[in-house]
Formats: structure tokens, C-alpha cells, sequence
């Protein structure tokens, strides 16, 4: 057996090796990280990469056992060096000819929580010497050298970065020098010294010399950072594993600071804030590739470089054209020209926003660079969303400029708007973001990797220095975090905790305002406004394409007129749930609400009399028996004084004045929506919550009674008496599972009646408008056939007497939620009646967890996720073992019985991705979801099309 492959050189031989080994171009990535396989594909397609190798991501995870090299691997590791001593014609460690390298950690996911790069490995005091005879350059070889101890210290040896800095800013006074570039090559052989007693002192021992020994740590500190807790705490927040090992990258030095002829950068080929088509970066001339990057010195726009090197511009220009082709997809890359010349470090996807990646993936399909379908994978459901978050309107700006609250301006580095209070430190900030639910500003000189949680937890990112592709930008753009950085005219005093600028000063803890898109900051809080989605073309194109592809419908969850008709702009193809209570709760009508609820049981009862006694008389029996002459009489006499009884109750008369209120104006309601949806169907559900929920609380009755009696208050006592002791009936000690629902449609019909009424009344009257209605009733919370028995024929007589009353005709439908386990169990049967079914997945959840969603969240459930215990919070994303083996086990039973049973969802999942791929897969027919959730459901259902199918 041959022994095992840890190291694959930048050629084509070993990378068709690793594709051979890894089997697919993913696998590749797998292996050697996305830095190492796109660059041995750069270098296979002809792009010119210095030359280098990557040690492997199994490698690293072999290395994770003990802390040591796995066997061989060391070896290969020098061997490959000495191949690219051949391509290079230089040796390291050698002071005639020395190669230095560059040690760049790497994973199959780009990760901003990875080790930074070490460059310049090799120099030591010899090598150092000795390119200096070679160069003639002593001021670019100091240069080098010292950055080689500050990142050497820093990133391998793990000396605070601060020390390193404050001995530079120290000698920088004391020779008057502004900008490192104007220490001249005596100055930096100084402070090469400086930084070599600064190794000393925190570590007890000196920078090591031996540059075999520089290699070696520092591919030892690469794979140690895999995890560090920053890295770790990245891949929690981007979902990626923690088992796949980051790959070592050893790459030929080149120098962007060998004079102004040189230079370094990174670019995008597209502009990733707004995916406009057109080369977006930055660059440095004089420079190595961390300067650009870590923003600390102002950087130049990409396009000035033409006039700087324009044959350099022109070579560079082509070779964006080609990745990007060669990747089919927007690249973001990183350069460095040195004496002229010009060499790709890194080529990978460009992170974007949401803004970027839909236009970028609407404008390559039109280019016919992707299909249609990868034009759908290309954006995430996220991303829609955050299209529709709230921005500030053109005037809102315009007015706090003239009202003086500008504050700073910056690079707009991530847009949309973001309102918060300010806090200068990414622990401070999440900590008031998450423990005290504030909505934080994180405002800094400059972020760095550490600062991430911070950036996250933050609704907005301000900061003084950098520039639109350093690290707060390229952060923010990733998690859609809005964001201006390079306010350069501010001034942040992190220990007194305030900044100013525009001669105004803004303290820790106070509030501004950032607009991302315009790279302002303002002072206080600036009013936030929904964006228009029919202003945003590609998004309307992408979702329409979308549309086409999938097979699943979305609907969505509209109580109001106006909810119906911003679902329906917002491309939904129907009304998946109507709550009819709403409308209850609404202030002129609270009263005839509570009025039929007070009365409802005292009139039923009478009510429940008569039809008993009629009941009677009709079969001729009595208690199973035959009635004789004398108990008919009896019965008879009853009768007449129940109906008396009946008609002189002020109950009865209260409770029915009360519906007879109360339909008219849910008539109107629901005349609205079916206008708002002409053509498309629409689904309300009768009455829902339990009775109480439209009554005074018991605990605050309790008390006003109590102190009303004490003070000796009559006026008005009887009447909250009266409500007290009706609060007091319909108290449930579990009220979810009690009478709600069918069963109240069971115990007090005529609300349901009524609601059925003024739902046909309604579309009705709207048909003979000319409307095309689609009325569904939906009747909530059945769990055995008979309920619905009891019920639904009764409700669909009113309908068509309503219909033939009105003189129209229109299809319409009854149907039920499937909510409770058992009517899922037992779907084949309640098909039978039913024909539609909504999953209640809230409800269905609840029931099947046995979790009360309204205190399982605060008590246990946070804690359950935290845990591990639960992979998800099943309330937010369908459980699809359990819960969804009940819905998939109705879907079939039901559609066994009525093949053309339609099937959908209306609980809070039907807006979130996964559980809507979970709908595509047991066959829904639709999901119905929050109006705002419509387009992100219309871009999950395409892709849960395009990934199944
Ligand atoms: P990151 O993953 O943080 O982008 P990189 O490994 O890409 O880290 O390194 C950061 C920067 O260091 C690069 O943009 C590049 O400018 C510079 N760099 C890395 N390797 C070399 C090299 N061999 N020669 C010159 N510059 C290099
Ligand atoms: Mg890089
Ligand atoms: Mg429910």
C-alpha cells in the first residue's frame, strides 16, 4: 500500500490526483479547503498563481488525535517544498537565493473566524541579509521582515496584537513619521529589533530563526485555530460542521511592497452591494495584501489602478472575466502586483446581499450564463426577506439633513436601514442585544474577526476607518447586517465611550441611525418604511420564475382587506386562513360580542329545551319509550311553556340581537376579501379561541369588584358582578383543550350559523358584482368524525339557502383544520365530509409534543434547543418525524378517500423554508403564510421543487 496523501502541489497532475481521490470537484473542496482548490484550478486554467501546495483538511483532522503531524506528512510537506524551490529557482532558508512563503489557513467554507496568515516565512537575520544584496532594496526587506515578526508573534505564538502596534504607533512619533510608508529602511531595521524584544519578553524565548521551524509552527497554529473559540463560534452561526478540518496553504511569497511599481488588492467582479456589473475594489500600491484588508490605510478604487499600471489593469480586467465564466458566478479575488507583474492569491464565490445575489442571479440568467432553476438555488429564502425590511424613504433622509441631524458619512458598505443604540465593543453590544433585547448600533475603528458575534447581534455596524471590501463590510454584507464603515471625520473614545464628529458628540447607550445605502449616519431615531416590491424589478422577475417552477402554491394568512391585497401583490394565489375572531376583538364590536357571550349559555339552555321537547313529540317517544296519551299532553303543556318561557327571556332576545349585530358587519369584512382576492380562493375559519378570551380577565374583575365593593360603589357594581360570574363559568383550567373550536359550534351553533351566513352573504353579493368568489369554510379543531357530522351539513344548508335566497350560484367548499392528532389518524374518515384540509401545525405541534406553546418557549423549550436536546425549535421549523408523519400519514389516507382533497397549511411554518419543503414533499397543495412571508414561500417552494424532484 502506498502510503497516505496529505499534500497536493498547484499543478494539474496532483490536482487531477485529488479529484481522482475526492471524486467530485465538492469533494476537492472537501480536501483541500476552497483557498487550495481554486487556487491549483486557477493555476490548471492558466491564471498565473505563485507557485505552492496545500496540505490537507484530513491532515488536519488527523492532527486534532494528539496534537501531532500524521505520519508522512511532514515529509510530503518538504518534498513539496523542494519542488517548488525547483519552480522558483530560489531555496528557503537559504541567504543567497532565500524563498519565503506565505502559511494561509483554508477551509471548504470561507470563514472570517480562521487563523489570519503568516506571510513572509523564511526571513530570519541571514535571509534577511542576504535579500537585501539581492534586492538592493533594504527598506522593503525590513519592511517584510518585521511584519513577519508582528504576525509570526501574533498569530502563531499568540502575543496580543496591541503590543505590536503600540511599539509601532510609539516609534512612528518619536521619527515624525505619519504612515508606515515614511519610515525609511534604517527606521524599520529598528523596529524589526523592537518586535523581536517584544517576542522575547512575552514569550521568554527568541523569534525563531531556523525557517523550517517557522513552517512548522505555523501550520501547527493553523490547525490548532480550527478551534479556537472564534472559529467555533462562526461555524454555529453559519451552520457549517465542525469535522471538516481547514487545509494548509504554503504559497511562494510575491510583493506588493517592493516600490510603486507594486502593489496588492482585493476585488469583486461584481459590485456585491448592489450586483451591479462592473469590477468593485480596492487596492494599496506599496503594500502587503493584510493592509488592504485589515483597512487600515485608505485605500484606492479599483479603477484608478488604470492609470497607475494600465497594462497591469488590462491583464487583470481579463482575468476577472475569465473566473468568473470559468466559476459561473460573481468571484470575489485577491492580487498582488510586484515590480509589474501581476499574481492571483485567492479566487472564490463573493459573498453578497440580498440586493446583490438576486440581481446578480436574475442578470447571469439573462446572460444565458445559468439556467433559470440555478438562478432560483442562487438566493437564499433569507435574502428576500431582508429585500422587504424596512429602509428609510428618500424624504425621511433628506429631512434629517435639512433638520442638521447628519452625523457622519462613510462607504454605504451593506445596505438598509438600522436604528439602535450605540455601543463601542461587540461584547457590550451583544450582550445589550441579546440579554436586554435592545437594538444595537456596534460602532468601531475597525472589526476584526473577534468582533463577529457582536457584528451578528447588532442591527446596524458604523465604523471610522476601512474601506468597502474590509472585514465590518465584507461581515455585513454576509448576515445582511446593515453597515457604513470609513466615517473617517469621526473620532471613537473607546475609554470615555462616546464619539464625535460634525461637532456633535454621541454617547454610549444613545441613539442613531444608519442608512447603509447612502453611507450616512444620523443622530437620534429616524422613522423606518416598508419597501415596495414591485419597485424592485429582478426580485419580481426571480419570484415569477420561481412561480413557474414550483409545484406548490403559496397562499397566505390574511384577516383584513388590506392584509389580502398585500398578500396578493405580494404574489399569493389565494387566502389560506381567515380568522374570523379578529374582527371581534374590534372595539365597536367587542360589546356585541361579550353580550352574545354573556347570554349565550342561559338562552341555549332554553333553546336546548324547546328542540328537546319537540323532539319528543316528533318521534313519539319518551325515555326509549312509546309515549301514552297523558305524557304526550304533558309533553305538550311543557312545550307551550318552554317557547313562552323562550320568547320572554331577555337572554334569548339579548343573544340574538347580539349575532344580529354582529353579522352585518362580518358580512362587510369578508365582502372585502373576496373583492381583494377575485379569482382566487379564500378560506375563513368559524370561531376559534375559547369564550374568554373575549372577556375581561377573571384576576382584574376579581379586583375591581372587590374594591368597588369595599369602597361601597354601587354604580355599575351589579353589571361587573354579572360579567365576573360569567368569567367565572367559562374559566378551563385548560383552556386550549377545552370548549374552542367545533365544539363550540357543537354546544352553541348559532354563532357558527350566523358566520356561515354572512359569509355566503357576503359572496354573494360580491359574485353578483361581477366577482369570481371562492369561499372555503373552514371549521376548526375536529378530532372525530361525528363533530363534523353534527356540524358541517347543518352550516352547508345555510349556505345554499343563502344562494338561493340571493338568487346566485358559486362553487364553495367546507372543510376542516387538521390540528388535533387524531383527526390526522383518522383523516381517511373525515374526508368523507371534509373537503379540504389545513394543517393547524401551531396547534398539531402543540398536541403532538404535548408542549403548551404559550409557556413552553419561556420555560423549557429555549433550553431544550440550547441543550441539543431538540435539533430545532419545533414551533419555528415543522418537526418533520413526528409531527409531519401525522401530516403525511392524512395526506394519504385523506387523498385515498377524495383523490382531489386539497391540502394545505396554515400554521406558522408555512412561511419557513424547510418545513415548506417538507409541504412539497407529502403533497400539499399549498402553503399559507404571513402576506410578508409570501415571497420567501414562493422562492422556497421553487427550490424545494428543484432540490427533490
Ligand atoms: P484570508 O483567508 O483571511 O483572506 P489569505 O490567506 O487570503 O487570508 O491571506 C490574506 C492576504 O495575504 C491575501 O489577500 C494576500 O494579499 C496576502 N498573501 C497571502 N499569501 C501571499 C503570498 N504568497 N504572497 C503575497 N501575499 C500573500
Ligand atoms: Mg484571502
Ligand atoms: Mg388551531
Amino acid at each position: 500500500m502506498s502510503e497516505k496523501k496529505w499534500v497536493y502541489l498547484f499543478t494539474e497532475a496532483e490536482l487531477k490526483q485529488a479529484e481522482e481521490y475526492a471524486g467530485s470537484w465538492d469533494g476537492v473542496r472537501g480536501l483541500l479547503g476552497g483557498k487550495g482548490a481554486n487556487l491549483a484550478e486557477m493555476s490548471r486554467i492558466g491564471v498565473p498563481v505563485p507557485p505552492g501546495f496545500t496540505i490537507t483538511t484530513e491532515a488536519c483532522i488527523a492532527y486534532q488525535d494528539d496534537q501531532s503531524f500524521p505520519d508522512g506528512m511532514w515529509d510530503q510537506t518538504l518534498e513539496a517544498l523542494k519542488v517548488v524551490e525547483k519552480q522558483t529557482e530560489k531555496k528557503f532558508g537559504d541567504p543567497s537565493n532565500p524563498l519565503l512563503v506565505s502559511c494561509r489557513s483554508g477551509a471548504k467554507m470561507s470563514m472570517p473566524g480562521m487563523m489570519d496568515t503568516v506571510l513572509n516565512i523564511g526571513l530570519n537575520d541571514e535571509t534577511a541579509e542576504g535579500m537585501v544584496a539581492l534586492t538592493e532594496n533594504e527598506r522593503f526587506v525590513y519592511d517584510s521582515y518585521r511584519r513577519l515578526i508582528q504576525m509570526f508573534g501574533s498569530v502563531v505564538l499568540g502575543i496580543p496584537d496591541e503590543e505590536f502596534e503600540g511599539v509601532l504607533e510609539r516609534f512612528k512619533e518619536e521619527k515624525g513619521a505619519e504612515s508606515d510608508t515614511d519610515l525609511d529602511a534604517g527606521d524599520l531595521k529598528q523596529l524589526t529589533e523592537k518586535f523581536k524584544t517584544v517576542v522575547k519578553k512575552a514569550k521568554g524565548s527568541d523569534f525563531p530563526q531556523d525557517p523550517i521551524k517557522q513552517l512548522e509552527l505555523a501550520t501547527k497554529a493553523v490547525f490548532d485555530s480550527w478551534n479556537a473559540k472564534r472559529a467555533i463560534d462562526y461555524r454555529r452561526r453559519a451552520n457549517i460542521p465542525d469535522d471538516l478540518g481547514t487545509a494548509v496553504n504554503i504559497v511562494t511569497m510575491v510583493f506588493g511592497n517592493m516600490g510603486w511599481d507594486s502593489g496588492t488588492g482585493v476585488a469583486f467582479t461584481r459590485d456585491p452591494g448592489t450586483g451591479e456589473k462592473k469590477l468593485f475594489g480596492d487596492y494599496l500600491m506599496n503594500a502587503q495584501g493584510e493592509d488592504v484588508v485589515a483597512g487600515i490605510r485608505n485605500t484606492k478604487p479599483i479603477q484608478e489602478m488604470k492609470d497607475d499600471l494600465p497594462e497591469v489593469y488590462e491583464q487583470f480586467q481579463e482575468i476577472t472575466k475569465r473566473l468568473e465564466k470559468h466559476y459561473n458566478d460573481m468571484q470575489d479575488v485577491e492580487f498582488t502586483i510586484e515590480k509589474g507583474r501581476l499574481w492571483m492569491l485567492q479566487t472564490r464565490t463573493g459573498k453578497r446581499t440580498a440586493k446583490a445575489a438576486i440581481k446578480i442571479a436574475v442578470d447571469m440568467c439573462n446572460e444565458g450564463v445559468i439556467d433559470k432553476e440555478t438562478a432560483v438555488m442562487r438566493v437564499e429564502p433569507e435574502q428576500v426577506n431582508q429585500m422587504l425590511h424596512p429602509q428609510f424613504d428618500a424624504e425621511t433622509i433628506q429631512a434629517a439633513r435639512d433638520e442638521g441631524k447628519s452625523f457622519a458619512t462613510g462607504v454605504n458598505a451593506s445596505p438598509g436601514a438600522a436604528v439602535g443604540q450605540v455601543y463601542f465593543d461587540a461584547d457590550k453590544a451583544e450582550a445589550m442585544a441579546v440579554e436586554e433585547g435592545q437594538d444595537v448600533i456596534m460602532v468601531r475603528p475597525f472589526t476584526k474577526p473577534d468582533d463577529v458575534h457582536g457584528m451578528i447581534a447588532s442591527k446596524g455596524i458604523l465604523t471610522s476607518e476601512g474601506g468597502a471590501t474590509s472585514h465590518a463590510a465584507v461581515v455585513a454584507r454576509q448576515f445582511g447586517v446593515p453597515c457604513v464603515v470609513g466615517a473617517s471625520m469621526m473620532s471613537i473614545d473607546a475609554d470615555k465611550r462616546l464619539m464625535k464628529s460634525n461637532s456633535k458628540t454621541v454617547k454610549e447607550g444613545e441613539w442613531i441611525s444608519i442608512d447603509g445605502a447612502t453611507g450616512e449616519a444620523f443622530i437620534g431615531k429616524l422613522e423606518l418604511t416598508a419597501p415596495d416590491l414591485e419597485e424592485q424589478v429582478e426580485l419580481m422577475t426571480l419570484l415569477t420564475w420561481a412561480d413557474e417552477i414550483a409545484r406548490l402554491q403559496v397562499w397566505a394568512n390574511a384577516d383584513y382587506p388590506k392584509d389580502a391585497r398585500r398578500a396578493r401583490t405580494f404574489g399569493a394565489k389565494g387566502i389560506g386562513l381567515c380568522r374570523t375572531e379578529h374582527m371581534f376583538f374590534e372595539e365597536e364590536r367587542l360589546p356585541f360580542v361579550q353580550e352574545m357571550i354573556l347570554n349565550a349559555e342561559e338562552a341555549q339552555n332554553l333553546i336546548n329545551n324547546v328542540e328537546r321537547l319537540e323532539g319528543f313529540l316528533e318521534s313519539g317517544k319518551l325515555d326509549g319509550q312509546t309515549m301514552r296519551d297523558e305524557s304526550r299532553k304533558e309533553v305538550e303543556d311543557e312545550l307551550v311553556e318552554a317557547k313562552k318561557k323562550l320568547e320572554d327571556s331577555e337572554a334569548v332576545n339579548a343573544y340574538y340581537d347580539a349575532l344580529d349585530k354582529l353579522l352585518p358587519s362580518q358580512r362587510s369584512d369578508f365582502y372585502g376579501l373576496f373583492e381583494a382576492m377575485d379569482g382566487y380562493p379564500v378560506i375563513i375559519r368559524l370561531i376559534d379561541p375559547p369564550l374568554h378570551e373575549f372577556l375581561p380577565s377573571q384576576e382584574e374583575l376579581l379586583v375591581e369588584v372587590t374594591q368597588m365593593r369595599t369602597k361601597g360603589e354601587t354604580k355599575g357594581l351589579e353589571e361587573k358582578e354579572s360579567l365576573l360570574e360569567a368569567v367565572n363559568k367559562l374559566h378551563e383550567s385548560n383552556p386550549m383543550m377545552g370548549l374552542r373550536g367545533i365544539r363550540l359550534g357543537i354546544v352553541y351553533p348559532d354563532i357558527m350559523r350566523m358566520q356561515v351566513r354572512a359569509i355566503f352573504e357576503a359572496a354573494s353579493d360580491a359574485a353578483k358584482k361581477g366577482i369570481d368568489v371562492k369561499p372555503e369554510i373552514m371549521i376548526p379543531l375536529t378530532g372525530h368524525i361525528n363533530e363534523l357530522k353534527h356540524v358541517q351539513p347543518e352550516l352547508e344548508a345555510i349556505g345554499k339557502k343563502v344562494m338561493e335566497e340571493k338568487g346566485v350560484n358559486f362553487t364553495y367548499k367546507f372543510g376542516t383544520m387538521i390540528e388535533i392528532p387524531r383527526a390526522a389518524l383518522t383523516a381517511g374518515e373525515i374526508a368523507e365530509v371534509a373537503e379540504f384540509f389545513s394543517f393547524g401545525t401551531n396547534d398539531l405541534t402543540q398536541m403532538t409534543f404535548g408542549y403548551s406553546r404559550d409557556d413552553a418557549e419561556r420555560n423549557f423549550l429555549i433550553t431544550y434547543v440550547d441543550e441539543g436536546i431538540l435539533p430545532e425549535n419545533p414551533f419555528q421549523v415543522l418537526d418533520r418525524k413526528g409531527v409531519g408523519r401525522l401530516m403525511d400519514i392524512a395526506v394519504s389516507e385523506g387523498r385515498k378517500v377524495r383523490p382531489d382533497l386539497e391540502v394545505g397549511i396554515c400554521g406558522e411554518h408555512g412561511g419557513e423554508p424547510s418545513s415548506i419543503e417538507f409541504c412539497h414533499l407529502v403533497g400539499n397543495n399549498y402553503v399559507s403564510c404571513s402576506p410578508f412571508r409570501v415571497p420567501v414561500a414562493r422562492l422556497a417552494a421553487a427550490q424545494a421543487k428543484i432540490k427533490n424532484d
